[in-house]
């Protein structure tokens, strides 16, 4: 068993995800996590520096910005007839409940999101999520859903693409502004599309691929569930993610989570209520090498590999959203016989709300030939991905 701090160079280890890519998330990479079982021997770890030249005085939204937002929605909602919901002029709809804003186009990974930041409940100069915790920062006015893992990857290939949470009119899009933004620049462009439901509240999704908004104009109806566009970084962002905001009939901010600290709702208004801490696999890889992260907004090189010769370095990584304390995560290699080669745990120190843990390990020369399994077991889930291992063909002739 080994327990220390992250480095950026030690042998085991826990990648505290991107910390200077994902928005708005706190710059803090410090954790201590164990291992157990299995053999270290090629266990490597590096930490993400932390986001150090963020100021958490700005929001992913500027007031320059709501305000022209505001300014824009008001005046089609106006023109539409879609105005003064609250005043008695139409009936009084019930409180519009959201389906999930994302999906994963071709959906082959158990995740591909974790929840970066939530609303904040407290005054300025402080912060309070809805649980009463700090899961947000100072004025943030939605929920910041990061694309996880290799989000630029996921940016480039369009995979992530974010949906009308419930039906509604568009009442306010921009597109065709960049979408590489890596740190917060004032005044920054979004690529964004602002939806009016029956209930009079808005909702809004922010900072998506340029080229992806959907061509829907103002004043067009979209039905839930119906793609608006693609997760990316436009505006006032650092990284790949959906803001998701909420605003009542009176534009004041709705955090559709239930919570001792959301004064805001007393009823979920998610469809599928997700929990505060909703921890999962989100993925699992065999490679040649560790998943490489460059700075942003380079692309990332996982290092896939699925098919191996005796003799190679094959390295398993499990990606993670939400892992928690006292949760160990549980990997198992097995033999085409399903006997086991290697398992290990993973146990944390404290939440992380993304993270990702690798090991390397040099296929044996007598490594039974046929179908293996990479498995990881976490929070009640568990998720398999396959690889082979060859000793005879072309591409192995050489090893042998
Ligand atoms: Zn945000």
């Amino acid at each position: 068993m080994s327990s220390r701090r992250n480095d950026r160079y030690c042998r085991i280890g826990l990648l505290l995800a991107q910390f200077a890519v994902i928005a708005c998330e706190p710059a803090d990479a410090d954790v201590a996590y164990d291992t157990t079982g299995g053999d270290m021997e090629e266990l490597v770890v590096f930490a993400e520096p932390g986001a150090a030249d963020e100021d958490s005085s700005q929001p992913c939204i500027t007031p320059e910005e709501y305000a022209v937002l505001f300014a824009d929605v008001a005046r089609n909602t106006a023109a539409l007839g879609l105005d003064d919901m609250s005043s008695g002029a139409r009936p009084r709809q019930a409180a519009v409940r959201f389906e999930w804003p994302l999906r994963q186009a071709g959906g082959a990974d158990p995740g591909y999101h974790a929840i970066s930041n939530y609303v904040d409940h407290a005054g300025p100069g402080e912060v309070l999520d809805l649980a009463c915790g700090k899961r947000s920062y100072d004025g943030h006015h939605g929920i910041d859903i990061s694309s996880w893992p290799f989000p630029w990857l996921k940016v480039e290939t369009s995979e992530i693409e974010v949906l009308a949470a419930a039906p509604g009119t568009i009442v306010s899009r921009a597109d065709g502004n960049f979408d590489r933004r890596c740190s917060w620049i004032s005044g920054a462009k979004a690529n964004f599309v602002a939806l009016r439901h029956v209930d009079g509240s808005t909702s809004y999704y922010y900072h998506m691929k340029s080229g992806s908004v959907t061509s829907k104009r103002v004043g067009d109806p979209v039905a839930a569930g119906e793609r608006l566009g693609v997760v990316a970084s436009s505006g006032v962002s650092t990284g790949p993610h959906l803001h998701f905001e909420v605003r009542d009939a009176a534009n004041n901010v709705i955090d559709p989570f239930v919570g001792a600290c959301n004064p805001t709702i007393t009823e979920s208004r998610w469809v599928s209520p997700r929990p505060y801490y909703d921890p999962a696999i989100v993925k699992l890889t065999t490679g040649s090498a560790a998943p490489e992260m460059p700075a942003c907004p380079e692309l990332e090189e996982p290092h896939l590999k699925h098919q191996f010769c005796r003799g190679d370095l094959a390295v398993f990584t499990a990606f993670f959203r939400d892992l928690l304390p006292d949760t160990p995560a549980t990997m198992v290699v097995r033999r085409p016989d399903t006997t086991v080669a290697l398992q290990w745990q993973l146990n944390v120190s404290r939440h992380l709300a993304k993270g990702y843990y690798w090991k390397s390990w040099q296929l044996p020369a007598d490594a039974p030939a046929g179908t293996w399994s990479f498995e990881a077991t976490y929070a009640g889930q568990s998720f398999t991905q396959s690889f082979t291992i060859a000793k005879k063909g072309k591409a192995c002739a050489a090893k042998q």
